[in-house]
């Protein structure tokens, strides 16, 4: 039976500064539990589309002018990204986006922005679980490896327990067997602790591995979707996504 969605996107338009259309009628759904693909080339609107669902789209003055965002049953277009991440969404932007002159820990702890419980210092031993060399990285987050910055914004990501993790292209700038690693971590946070993720790669085959949906675009909307088997064996797909490595 087909899990129901916590996410799903119908049909969006998306322009930046009132005049440049990047998506043209976009939909997608992300079923509860699960790891979904959003691959295409650059410029597709990979990362667009992650940011109307989290509400920074405005922040480079982007705005959803048709269609609709719905998580967990309700709306959420126009909201402010605080409030989406106070809902249960938070993303992992591209390039990493951690704040360089903090430490690892003050990182981590600003993941846990919204929260008012008292398992903050506990959440933070299970981030050091899944990444343990951020536990030995005492200094500024700044000095930390391309791998390291990724895995403490995964675990910043964690802390805010999110039901739903937005990933913009994990494997960028990592070493083959770094993306190894990263993968597999993220398939260990979905499968341990419960959290759905969307998954926007240009490493299309280490994204259909992972994830059992896949979503492809083109110029701002789908050209075509799939369970990952379906996309991995299919013929376009390996032609324009899969060739060479
Ligand atoms: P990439 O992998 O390069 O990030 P992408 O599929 O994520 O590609 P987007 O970053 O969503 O694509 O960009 C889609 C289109 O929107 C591109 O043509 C880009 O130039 C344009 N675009 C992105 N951000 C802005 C912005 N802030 N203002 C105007 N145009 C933008």
């Amino acid at each position: 039976a087909a899990k129901p969605a916590l996410l799903s996107v119908n049909n969006i338009e998306v322009v930046y500064n009132d005049v440049i259309l990047v998506l043209r009628g976009l939909s997608l759904t992300v079923p509860k539990g699960e790891i979904v693909a959003l691959l295409g080339a650059n410029g597709a609107g990979k990362s667009t589309t992650l940011k109307a669902i989290s509400g920074l789209l405005k922040t480079e003055d982007g705005a959803v002018t048709r269609g609709d965002i719905s998580f967990d049953g309700e709306r959420i277009n126009g909201i402010d990204p605080d409030k989406i991440v106070r809902r249960g969404i938070f993303q992992v932007m591209e390039g990493r986006r951690i704040i360089s002159d903090m430490t690892c820990l003050e990182n981590l702890r600003l993941g846990a922005f919204t929260r008012r419980d008292n398992q903050v210092r506990q959440d933070i031993e299970m981030v050091y679980e899944y990444f343990p060399r951020l536990k030995e990285r005492t200094g500024l987050a700044g000095y930390l490896s391309g791998g390291e910055q990724q895995m403490l914004a995964i675990g910043r990501a964690l802390m805010a327990r999110p039901k739903l993790i937005l990933m913009d292209e994990p494997s960028m700038g990592l070493s083959p067997l770094l993306v190894k690693e990263v993968f597999s971590i993220i398939r260990q946070i979905n499968r341990d602790l419960g959290v759905t993720i969307l998954l926007v790669e240009q490493n299309a085959r280490m994204a259909l591995q992972a994830a059992s949906y896949g979503y492809i675009m083109e110029s701002g909307k789908v050209v075509l979707d799939g369970t990952a088997e379906e996309l991995a064996n299919n013929e376009d797909v390996k032609e324009f996504y899969l060739g060479g490595g």
